[in-house]
């Protein structure tokens, strides 16, 4: 018997796995669903098209010797693309992309379901003949995509933005819609389009505009009466970038407005790109009809960084402004704070001012210091197991090899450190340590205790790492 489409997805899979980084894996294979195999072609469905273009970009080559090699060589792929029609009935449809049909596909965007209902319109606002608008985009230098540090965090929405800067309004993910916290990089991403776009095609015209201000502004052309004057401009725009579309919550007559702008540039082909602190379907306040446009392309959420994307946004900071900084005191900040980039800024930012005004050298204990009036901490209780953990968090090992009877040299001094730091960092005695920490007794941790402080002296290797152990867990 023939093994079945999950069977063979799965061995495909394993190979997968093992060629690329595991954050890739998870963004791009894990979603991935195997449907069937007929004919030797094997149908696997993505969640989107935006997610079928990068696997053809980026993978295609691996898919294809991957799909080979479990399959034989007539082996051939599938894509089924799930859309988003919810608009137009709220069934999901699939359509069929053969791999080896590429151009033909990426046109196929267009006459996806959800584009085919959009109505006509006639505007009569517009003056023909004007072409070339002469408009500042409103955007800052230094939100570019150099600046902008790619993590599991970012990813969909950083590679969505670098589709949309290469091919405005010419990709599926027209509108690109940016969703998430305050602070986690919205208006970086949506300027760093605005900005590459303008490096690749300043015959462009590109406008970042904030939706406060979009609003004050229609509401001013109401005022004076040259509303159309207002519609005009904003229907010539190429690239239409409206950052906290939230704003809009309420304000009818500007969401009237924005309707018809949108629109307009849709069915030209212009690229919209908004942000907005919610998805699509958790936004309140705005008209249906609105909603339901923004998902025609792709929503793409921004989250919050781990730590080690943390540390690159410091890091790339510090360079930017020229200075530098002790890797500890680095790391102490990305642990510290958690919540949103802009803080994690704001805290380095209030380091080097505290440093200059008292004429001090940026140290941990200044750090420290500066980053813990900002940052309102829930003190961590510090105990022997939580050290424990922390120490095999840092070597890699499992909690119970601290337990067992093992005398290989890295338990032996992994166990040693917790003793050493639970020693120094909690009131428990050393009777207490050494009953928690592979039922040893207290002449035991005593012994670990003094091997630990010799080894800080000689062992330049330990020193460092005791001293990035001790600021994890302090953190
Ligand atoms: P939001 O618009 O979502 O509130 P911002 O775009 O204003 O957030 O980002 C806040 C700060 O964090 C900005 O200074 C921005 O440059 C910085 N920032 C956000 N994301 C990144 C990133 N991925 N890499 C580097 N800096 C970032
Ligand atoms: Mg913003």
């Amino acid at each position: 018997m023939r093994p079945n489409h999950n069977v063979v997805w799965s061995r495909c899979l394993e190979i997968i796995k093992d060629n690329i980084p595991q954050t890739s894996f998870k963004t791009w294979f894990e979603p991935i669903i195997p449907k069937k195999i007929e004919n030797n072609i094997l149908t696997i469905q993505v969640p989107s098209l935006f997610f079928y273009e990068y696997l053809e970009e980026q993978f295609i080559d691996l898919l294809g010797k991957t799909l080979k090699k479990v399959m034989g060589d007539k082996a051939k792929l599938e894509y089924n693309v799930v859309m988003d029609t919810t608009h137009v009935n709220n069934k999901p449809t699939t359509i069929n992309v053969p791999t080896n049909n590429k151009t033909d596909l990426r046109n196929r965007p267009v006459s996806l379901p959800a584009n085919k209902e959009r109505p006509t319109i006639r505007n009569p606002f517009v003056i023909p003949g004007i072409k070339k608008l002469n408009v500042d985009p409103q955007l800052n230098s230094a939100y570019s995509f150099e600046n902008f540090v790619e993590g599991a965090c970012n990813r969909l929405a950083k590679s969505a933005g670098s589709a949309v800067a290469d091919n405005p309004g010419k990709t599926a993910f027209n509108p690109l819609f940016i969703y998430g916290n305050s602070g986690l990089g919205k208006t970086h991403l949506g300027q760093a389009i605005g900005i590459e776009i303008k490096k690749n095609k300043p015959e462009k015209t590109v406008l970042y505009v904030n939706a406060n201000k979009f609003e004050t502004q229609y509401s001013e052309a109401t005022r004076n009466n040259n509303r159309n004057d207002f519609l005009n401009f904003y229907q010539m725009i190429d690239v239409l970038i409206i950052d906290d579309i939230h704003e809009l919550a309420g304000k009818t007559g500007t969401q009237n407005i924005f309707f018809h702008i949108f629109n307009h540039l849709h069915q030209s082909g212009k690229q919209l790109i908004l942000t907005s602190d919610k998805a699509p379907v958790e936004l309140t306040g705005l008209e249906d009809r609105l909603l339901s446009r923004f998902k025609w392309g792709l929503s793409a959420e921004l989250t919050m960084p781990d730590f080690d994307t943390r540390v690159e946004i410091l890091k790339k900071k510090i360079y930017n402004d020229g200075i530098t900084m002790p890797d500890d005191v680095i790391f102490y900040i990305a642990n510290n704070v958690v919540n949103n980039i802009r803080e994690l800024e704001g805290a380095l930012v209030s380091l080097l001012a505290h440093a200059t005004l008292n004429k001090e050298e940026i140290t941990f204990d200044t750090a420290k210091s500066v980053v813990d009036k900002l940052v309102k901490k829930e003190r961590k209780e510090i105990s022997v197991d939580y050290i424990s953990k922390k120490v095999c968090e840092y070597y890699g090992l499992e909690m119970e090899v601290l337990q067992s009877r093992s005398r290989k040299r890295e338990i032996v001094q992994a166990r040693q450190i917790a003793m050493f730091f639970s020693k120094s960092l909690t009131n428990s005695s050393l009777a207490t340590i050494g009953a928690k920490i592979g039922k040893k007794d207290h002449a035991t941790v005593l012994h670990a205790c003094k091997t630990i402080n010799n080894l800080i002296e000689t062992d330049r290797e330990l020193k460092h790492q005791i001293k990035e152990i001790e600021t994890q867990l302090k953190f």
